[in-house]
């Protein structure tokens, strides 16, 4: 292939034929029968598409228009008034949901609560009388930096009840990361947990709260104090005492349709975070739609995301969405294999979990611990797990189908691609459609997906370039807080797209393969290849667990493929090894992707969330900053 200048032509260079199809029995039963007929709809007919399903919701006061959209601003149920907290709460506790379990709480001790709908609409509603005593109002910003615990919960719901824009902050992050962001949410309450635990350790996070908030004129901090409880000072106040203080006589506060939601910092690839901004309306909208749709949860089903407030994920399906749908979502604080490689599992078993939604990083895990942890448990309530956040790579989902759905039989994996910015799925993979390896879906309704060049042009099926949408959808982010510029950056980066920083490529039927960050992409010898494909193609070594792949300065071919890898339980580190690894990616590739040098490493550096981070490999290797690395693990 010839590229030339800047001209963004991508090749996938890793191609699978397999893929696995949902039982018969599943698929009778999807909430989307009819996928093409649904997405149609969505494409010819927005406004009636979306207006349609948003009627089932609380209004406190009708919209006069679905959708305006003035290019590269777009607003939803224009006129609308509503409160996210009305949905997820109110019409459950005054009705039918009333007794029925909103929240199944799992600590990492495998300590347990439960709250019915009706007990956390009042906890909810105490802790926003609370906060109203307290003079939080209507659009103050208020961080909260809490482990995974109900009270997290429980303070971004009170935070959505009166209107208050609510900035979570994943309790991981350290001083700097946390400071940063209190500073540019402008928040003057701070609600944090005194300690977290991981892996039996308790983590001490008040120390960190107060190195960050040493000198920022707060009205108030709001510890949630687990163990033994600290003296407090003034402006500071205990969370159990604010919530024992007040009545659940907080109605929610009805507020715009557009009225921000909450601020969540993504990281930029290199310079400061961006405070991704979702609203009350749309987002409720979109984001509870596809939970039925696409995640195809059921009214009596147990729901787990394994996810954190922290991030995303956590909000739009572990709180938000559960809830407005009347779902009972179980979450857990602490670490996947702590205390022990089958813990996932015995909680499956223990609640019956019906859908599960995790990360890839877990599947990669689980089928490095191996298949005699799931098959420990009786995990046979399983019938849809869900996987997003990287490219889900064939191998992992082909251990994932045989060991945890029984080969198909007994459930479906589904992956889906999506962005904070995006709040909720946007390319996946229904129930009623095939999986295809390495690829992680179609579009769903509502989305307008494309393949560009960096001219914007739409590249022909079966090839690679930009990911880009060409419309947007309610449950999408609206700008970045006390930024719009930059909101404009990713509609105006390409013209008439909002592009998504991915690289991908589609096939003849839509389906889209991720093959990775545009700033990752490898140039060998003017091809331009994706990191997924390569990643991909190491994972199926038989010494390899995980791995990562950057491009280094290369006097012949441009850039040659430098691979870190990690090697499996028990493998010998030797040249042997290195050998036979090049060898098996160039049968797998062909040459032009064949690894020039091999490094192994104990563990890649990755993101809280899970996420490999291959610049801080490169910036490494190459001597040079790494930019923002607020959100890494280690
Ligand atoms: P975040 O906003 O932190 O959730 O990160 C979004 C990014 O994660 C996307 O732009 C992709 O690079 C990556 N991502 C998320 N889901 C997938 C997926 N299913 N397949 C491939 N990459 C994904």
């Amino acid at each position: 292939m010839n590229c030339e200048g800047d001209f963004m032509q991508l090749e996938q260079i890793l191609h699978n034929s397999e893929s696995y199809t949902a039982p018969d029995w599943l698929v009778a039963q999807a909430n989307l029968a009819d996928f093409d007929n649904e997405y149609a709809r969505s494409i010819a007919d927005p406004e009636g598409f979306w207006g349609e399903w948003a009627k089932r919701y609380t209004w406190f006061q009708p919209w006069t228009k679905v959708m305006e959209w003035e290019y590269p601003n777009h607003r939803w149920f224009v006129g609308g008034q509503t409160n996210i907290t009305a949905n997820a709460l109110d019409r459950h506790a005054n009705g039918p949901n009333r007794t029925k379990l909103a929240l199944i709480w799992i600590g990492e001790d495998g300590s347990e609560r439960k709250v019915t709908y009706y007990e956390l609409r009042n906890l909810v509603s105490r802790f926003a009388t609370g906060l109203k005593a307290l003079g939080v109002q209507k659009s103050d910003t208020v961080v909260i930096y809490m482990p995974l615990t109900l009270e997290g919960v429980i303070a971004m719901l009170a935070c959505a009840r009166i209107g208050a824009i609510h900035s979570v902050v994943y309790a991981g992050m350290g001083v700097g990361a946390l400071r940063d962001r209190i500073i540019d949410a402008g928040a003057k309450i701070v609600i944090a947990g005194n300690i977290g635990y991981r892996r039996g350790k308790v983590i001490d996070l008040r120390s960190i709260v107060e190195q960050a908030v040493d000198g920022l004129a707060l009205r108030h901090l709001i510890w949630y104090q687990r163990g033994a409880k600290q003296a407090l000072r003034p402006q500071e106040i205990d969370c159990e005492e604010l919530l024992n203080a007040h009545k659940p006589e907080t109605a929610p506060e009805p507020v715009d349709a557009e009225h921000p939601l909450y601020i969540l910092y993504t990281s930029g690839s290199t310079g400061k975070p961006k405070g991704v901004v979702h609203v009350h309306g749309g987002y409720m909208v979109g984001t509870a739609y596809h939970l039925r749709h696409f995640y195809d949860v059921k009214d009596n089903d147990v729901y787990w995301a394994t996810s954190d407030i922290g991030w995303v994920v956590g909000h739009s399906y572990i709180v938000y969405a559960p809830l407005i749908e009347g779902i009972t979502s179980v979450f857990r604080e602490g670490a996947p294999d702590f205390p022990d490689p089958g813990v996932i599992w015995q909680q499956v078993e223990r609640y019956g979990v019906n859908v599960m939604f995790t990360a890839p990083t877990a599947v990669r895990m689980f089928m490095k611990f191996g298949a005699d942890y799931p098959q420990k448990y009786d995990i046979s309530s399983l019938r849809l797990i869900a996987v997003a956040g990287e490219p889900l790579n064939p191998e992992a989902m082909r251990w994932a189908h045989e060991h945890l759905v029984d080969s198909g039989r007994r459930g479906f994996v589904a992956d889906n691609w999506w962005q904070t910015e995006l709040g909720g799925p946007t390319i996946a993979t229904p129930l009623t459609m095939p999986a295809k390896l390495g690829a992680a879906g179609v579009a769903l309704p509502g989305v307008e997906a494309v393949i560009v060049n960096e001219k914007g042009e739409t590249v022909p099926k079966g090839q690679g370039g930009l990911l880009a949408l060409k419309r947007p959808f309610p449950h999408m982010m609206r700008t970045i807080w006390h930024d719009h510029a930059r909101y404009e950056q990713y509609w105006n980066e390409i013209p008439n797209v909002y592009t998504a920083g991915d690289v991908a490529s589609w096939d003849e039927n839509g389906y889209i393969s991720v093959l990775g960050r545009s700033d990752d992409v490898l140039n060998v010898a003017g091809h331009r290849i994706g990191t997924a494909d390569v990643e991909s193609a190491l994972i199926t070594h038989p010494a390899v667990a995980e791995s990562a792949v950057i491009g280094v300065p290369d006097a012949i071919k441009g850039e040659a493929i430098k691979a870190f890898v990690v090697l499996r339980l028990g493998q010998e580190t030797d040249d042997a090894v290195k050998q036979s690894i090049i060898e098996h990616v160039r049968r797998e590739l062909g040459a032009i992707a064949t690894p020039s040098a091999i490094q192994f490493v104990e563990k890649l550096p990755k993101t809280r969330s899970g996420k490999i981070v291959r610049r801080l490999l490169k910036a490494q290797e190459l001597g040079k900053d790494p930019g923002d690395l607020s959100t890494l693990e280690d």
